[in-house]
């Protein structure tokens, strides 16, 4: 058992490494053990169903550290060892491997996994779903050979595997029961341009209407069933339908759970020196006055370190303005906020034609969210308006010609 100065990350993805480098780069140099399930060491999902699945990237892309980076800051990085108890009171962690890590201080960086097709068929061989490198690595043979590949799932998992699939040549249908694809996003004017997007490269997008069944033969996928009695043919089948906090090491020990291990602003949960941060995480948000699970690379990558230094009694207030990119085809776009779907929208240029920043307003006109699609360089004055919480005249907001730090207030540019 390690010493009970230890300071135990428990999930290696990449807010647990985060993490463990905010800790050496603090001045920690007590025990650290970063405890992860997967085969490798901590890397980068985004690249999954971009670069790499596309073939573009290579296999490393993605890697947080080099393989020496963690014997050299003396972090002890276990791999494919998962942590299956927790035990607050005597600071214990069980692992599968049967030993067990006292500790000082535990963040729990566990991450989500997806969630699963709950259909009759869905166990059938050629049923995939995408989360982690190895996932990533059979797809992407998948995807070489000509297929017809059905995507369950409209989000931005699916979006991204069907825009690849195509990219490789394959016959792809989406389905989507919402009327769009990112509909609880974005809702329908902006998830339609989505939907063109996918159209206009091929891609056979069905909407309002849900899979009912993966039928196949001799327990390999050949179609998939729809709602209205369709049935499409498939050589292998993508589900992206979201996916679910993995709380199960939190829950095992008591910890409180609600839609993510429930922590504050500084990322404590209300046991004693137990942490959690990333898309495990329900944090308390400071600016949105409710605890928000945000599952998104940046909030893996920026809460890791707010937690690291949390966990050294630093003052940590975690209020950072959630954001998330994709890149589809040719469209690169980044998204900042928590725009209603519903709430009224505006843009600076024509979505139906071109480069463009989407809008998201509250009730009393000030900037909810912003979403800029084939726009860059944006994303710091775009946050700084939602920071800002102030109303913005709609027709500067919308007119390209006015800078957006102009429609900051003063004190606040
Ligand atoms: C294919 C793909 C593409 C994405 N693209 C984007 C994108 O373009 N933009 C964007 O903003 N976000 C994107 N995301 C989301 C982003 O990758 C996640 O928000 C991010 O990975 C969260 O990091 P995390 O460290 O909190 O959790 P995870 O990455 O899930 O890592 C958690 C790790 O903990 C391990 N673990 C879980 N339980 C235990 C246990 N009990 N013991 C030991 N280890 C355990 C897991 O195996 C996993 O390795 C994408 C996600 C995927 C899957």
């Amino acid at each position: 058992m390690t010493s009970s100065d230890a300071f135990v990350v428990v999930g290696a993805g990449l807010a647990g490494a985060k993490a463990a480098e905010t800790l050496r780069a603090e001045g920690f140099d007590g025990p650290l053990v970063l405890v992860g399930a997967e085969p490798e060491r901590p890397y980068e999902r985004p690249p999954l169903s971009k670069g790499y699945l596309l073939g573009s990237a290579g296999r490393d892309a993605g890697f947080v550290h080099e393989p020496d980076w963690y014997a050299a800051h003396d972090v002890d990085l276990r791999t494919g060892v998962r942590a299956v108890g927790l035990d607050p009171a005597a600071h214990r962690v069980g692992l599968d491997s049967g030993e067990e890590l006292g500790y000082r201080a535990l963040l729990l960086a566990t991450g989500a996994v997806p969630r699963r097709l709950p259909v009759r068929g869905a166990d059938l061989d050629g049923v995939r779903y995408l989360r982690t490198l190895v996932d990533a690595d059979r797809l992407r043979a998948d995807l070489t050979g000509p297929a017809h590949v059905v995507v369950v799932g409209g989000g931005w998992i699916g979006l991204e595997v069907a825009a690849a699939a195509r990219t490789h040549g394959c016959a792809v249908t989406v389905v989507e029961p919402q009327p769009t694809p990112l509909h609880a996003v974005l809702g329908p004017r902006l998830g339609a341009v989505f939907a063109r997007l996918h159209r206009d490269h091929g891609v056979d997008l069905r909407t309002g209407v849900g899979v009912e069944e993966v039928r196949g033969t001799a327990g390999r996928v050949r179609a998939v069933r729809l709602g209205d009695g369709q049935e499409i043919d498939a050589d292998l089948v993508v589900v992206g339908v979201g996916v679910v906090p993995e709380t199960s090491l939190a829950a095992a020990g008591g910890l409180p759970v609600d839609g993510g291990v429930v922590v504050d602003a500084a990322l404590r949960s209300p046991v004693p020196d137990v942490y959690a941060c990333g898309d495990v995480a329900a944090a308390w948000h400071p600016r949105y006055q409710r605890h928000l699970r945000v599952e998104h690379w940046a909030n893996a990558l920026h809460g890791g370190p707010a937690a690291a230094r949390s966990m050294l009694g630093q003052p940590v207030s975690y209020d950072r303005v959630p954001y998330f990119f994709t890149d589809q085809y040719e469209l690169g776009m980044e998204y900042s906020g928590l725009g209603r779907p519903d709430g009224p929208v505006v843009c600076r240029g024509n979505p139906d034609e071109g480069p463009f920043i989407a809008f998201w307003l509250g009730p009393e006109g000030q900037v909810e969210a912003g979403m800029n699609v084939d726009v860059w360089d944006v994303t710091e004055p775009v946050q700084a308006l939602i920071r800002s919480g102030a109303p913005v005249p709609v027709e500067q907001l919308t007119d390209p010609a006015v800078p957006l730090e102009e429609l900051l207030p003063a004190g606040s540019r």
